[in-house]
């Protein structure tokens, strides 16, 4: 395994510790896919799991506007799914901090913990497993700039944007694997539908 992994050595990782997974997915929304991602199922095991953390912040070290601020780079996570890799890279890095971001309901927007405050000006870089549709990353660069915070990039390990995703543009975007997984709108343009494959329904 090299210190950024291969594409394929990613892909092997990921295969072989449940990350991901081929047959035929069906999405909360609708869609249809022949993969799909389970990144925490890969971090449940630390040795892959500092791979990826590595390898990400390796990346990420090789940028000078980001190798500039290290020392007083937040690192915040949207979710709980993205808390291994914001530690894993935070400690490679050597960052100054972690948090993130939750909500109390599925209905109700982010927010940080009671008592957290951003720094005005405060350096912020958000990292999660995974970007698919982008909007839960796309709420939490609203929140830390309405904080006061100023978010220097985004960084994932996977990016496997659906057909809808946003984009990060014009902030730096920063991911160790890139799939371009196709996605059928419903089941009647499925190819696996037509094909039989039976099907499973995936809650994220
Ligand atoms: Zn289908």
């Amino acid at each position: 395994m090299h210190l950024v992994p291969t594409k394929d050595e990613l892909l092997d990782l990921l295969r072989s510790t449940g990350g991901l997974r081929t047959g035929h997915f069906v999405y909360p929304k609708g869609l249809h896919s022949a993969n799909y991602f389970q990144v925490a199922l890969t971090m449940r095991h630390f040795e892959a799991a500092k791979i990826l953390s590595v390898a990400l912040s390796r990346l990420l070290r090789a940028h000078s506007d980001i190798r500039a601020i290290i020392p007083e780079l937040s690192i915040v996570a949207p979710a709980n799914g993205g808390l291994p890799v914001a530690y894993g890279v935070a400690e490679a890095l050597r960052a100054r901090q972690v948090y993130w971001a939750e909500r109390e309901n599925d209905d109700e927007p982010l927010r940080f913990r009671q008592f957290l405050e951003v720094e005005p000006g405060e350096k912020v870089l958000l990292v999660d497993d995974i970007v698919r549709s982008g909007r839960r990353l796309t709420e939490l660069k609203k929140l830390v700039e309405e904080s006061g915070g100023e978010v220097a990039g985004v960084a994932v390990v996977v990016y496997d944007p659906l057909p809808t995703a946003k984009s990060f543009d014009p902030l730096p975007f920063y991911h160790l694997l890139e799939m371009r997984s196709t996605y059928y709108p419903d089941a009647a343009s499925c190819e696996l539908c037509r094909k039989d494959v039976p099907a499973t329904k995936v809650w994220v």
